[in-house]
C-alpha cells in the first residue's frame, strides 16, 4: 500500500474500472477521478479505452481498469490507549516516549489497513486525545482522530479503565470542562459489558432515563454528541429515549429498539469482532459451555445487523480496537468479514465502512462520500471485494490531502 499525501499544488488522477462513491457503485466503466488542490474535481466516466498515461501533462496518472475506487475506512470506535492484550492501563504506564512508540505503531497500522479516521471511545488517562493531538502537530503519523477523553460513568460503575467514577450532580459541570479541553464528541458508559459465561446477561446500567437525557442535553449545549456505550436492551432503549447520537455494541438489543433507532436515526455500531474473537483468545483455557455462550452471543449480534440493516438503521463499522484480542487496524477487516457473515451485501458493507462510519464519527463533511469539491480521501483497491478472510487484502494507494494542507488540521475543533 503505498500513501499518497496530497498537497495544494498536486494534480492527480485516478483511473479504475469500477467507482463506489459511499451509497452506490459506479461500474462497468472506465473511471477518472481528477484531483487537485487536494479535493475531487470531477469525475469522469466513459465506455471508451482509457487513454495511456502519458498524454496527460504535468499531472500524475495512477489506477487501471481492474482497480476500484473507495472511499478510505473509518473505524467508529477505537481506543489508542490500550494494546489489544490488557485492559490494565497500569501495565501499559510506560514512559512517555515508549507510549509515543506504541502509538505510532498502533496509527501506521491504521493507515495500512486503508483508515483515514478513527473515533477514539476514550481513556482514564487522555491518551486518546494527545495522541490526537500529536497526530495534528504532525508528531506523530496517523488516521485523523476524534477523540472523546475520559469516557463518563458513575462511581462504582463499570469502566474505571476509561474514565474517572463521577457523582450524579457532576456531570454537567465535568461535560462543560471536557469541551473545553477540545473532545470531540461525549463517551459514556451507560451498562457494563456482557458475560462470557452466561448467555444474555450484561452487568447493569448505571443511569436512569432523566440523568441520561440531561447529560445529552448538556453535551448538546456544547455541540457534542454522545457515543453510548450499551449492552441490553434495557441500556438500549434508554439511550434511544435519550436521543444519543450512537448506540456503541447494543448486544441483546430488540428489534422493537431497532425500529426505534431506524425511526429517531440514532446510529447503531455493533463491534462483534471483542467478542467473536474470545474463543480464539484461550482456546484450551474455556469451558466448552462458555464457548456455546460466546458463540450463540456474537451469532445473535450478526443476526441483529442483518435485521438492522433491513430496517434502515444506520450502521457504523466500529472494532473496539485496543479490547482484549483486537487489535488496531487488522480488527477493522475481521468486522467487515462478520457482517458478510451477517449477511450483507458488498454495498451494504461498504457504506457502513465509510459513509455511514463518516456520519457517525462526525466527519460527514469531510470523508465517506466520493463527490465533486469534497476532500480526496480515495482508497484505490483490487477488484475483490468480498471480504471473505478478514485479512486485509488489495489496497494499492490511500490517497488524502497533505495534513498540513488544511482540510485536516482544520478540522478537529470546528
Ligand atoms: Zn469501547
Amino acid at each position: 500500500m503505498q500513501l499518497i499525501e496530497l498537497s495544494c499544488s498536486d494534480r492527480l488522477i485516478v483511473e479504475a474500472g469500477a467507482l463506489f462513491t459511499g451509497c452506490s457503485f459506479i461500474a462497468g466503466k472506465h473511471i477518472r477521478v481528477h484531483i487537485s488542490d487536494g479535493k475531487i474535481k470531477h469525475i469522469e466516466e466513459e465506455n471508451d479505452q482509457l487513454i495511456p498515461p502519458v498524454s496527460h501533462k504535468n499531472c500524475r496518472v495512477i489506477g487501471g481498469d481492474h482497480l476500484t475506487i473507495i472511499p478510505c475506512f473509518i473505524d467508529c470506535h477505537v481506543h489508542l490507549a490500550l494494546d489489544g492484550v490488557n485492559y490494565s492501563l497500569k501495565k501499559q504506564r510506560i514512559n512517555r516516549l515508549l507510549l509515543k512508540d506504541r502509538l505510532q505503531d498502533r496509527l501506521s497500522s491504521y493507515l495500512i489497513h486503508g483508515i483515514a479516521a478513527v473515533r477514539d471511545g476514550g481513556d482514564r488517562e487522555g491518551i486518546g486525545v494527545a495522541c490526537r493531538d500529536m497526530v495534528e502537530r504532525m508528531e506523530l503519523k496517523g488516521p485523523l482522530v476524534m477523540a472523546s477523553g475520559k469516557a463518563l460513568r458513575k462511581y462504582g460503575g463499570y469502566g474505571s479503565f476509561l474514565g474517572p467514577g463521577l457523582a450524579p450532580g457532576e456531570f454537567a459541570q465535568i461535560i462543560k470542562r471536557y469541551a473545553v479541553e477540545g473532545i470531540n464528541q461525549v463517551k459514556i458508559l451507560v451498562s457494563g459489558i456482557v458475560s462470557f459465561t452466561e448467555y444474555g446477561r450484561v452487568s447493569s446500567v448505571q443511569f436512569d432515563s432523566k440523568e441520561l437525557s440531561q447529560i445529552v442535553q448538556v453535551a448538546a449545549d456544547h455541540g457534542l454528541k454522545v457515543m453510548a456505550h450499551a449492552s441490553s436492551d434495557e441500556a438500549v432503549r434508554l439511550c434511544i429515549k435519550a436521543g444519543v447520537h450512537s448506540v456503541e455494541h447494543g448486544f441483546f438489543l430488540s428489534e422493537d429498539s431497532l425500529k426505534a433507532m431506524a425511526e429517531k436515526g440514532v446510529a447503531w455500531v455493533p463491534t462483534v469482532v471483542p467478542v467473536a474473537v474470545q474463543n480464539q483468545l484461550k482456546p484450551d483455557g474455556r469451558y466448552a459451555k462458555d464457548k456455546l455462550v460466546i458463540e450463540q452471543t456474537y451469532r445473535r449480534q450478526l443476526r441483529m445487523i442483518r435485521r438492522a440493516q433491513q430496517l434502515g438503521v444506520i450502521i457504523g463499522v466500529g472494532t473496539d480496537a485496543g479490547a482484549a484480542g483486537v487489535q488496531h487496524g487488522a480488527g477493522f477487516w475481521q468486522e467487515l468479514h462478520l457482517f458478510r457473515e451477517a449477511g450483507l451485501t458488498t454495498e451494504e458493507i461498504l457504506t457502513a465502512a465509510t459513509r455511514n462510519a463518516a456520519y457517525i464519527a462526525g466527519l460527514e463533511d469531510t470523508m465517506g462520500l466520493i463527490a465533486p469539491g469534497r476532500p480526496a480521501y480515495l482508497l484505490v483497491v483490487d477488484n475483490d471485494l468480498s471480504f471473505k478472510s478478514g485479512q486485509l487484502s488489495g489496497i494499492r494507494y490511500m490517497i488524502r490531502p497533505k495534513p498540513d494542507a488544511g482540510a485536516v488540521s482544520s478540522f478537529h475543533y470546528a
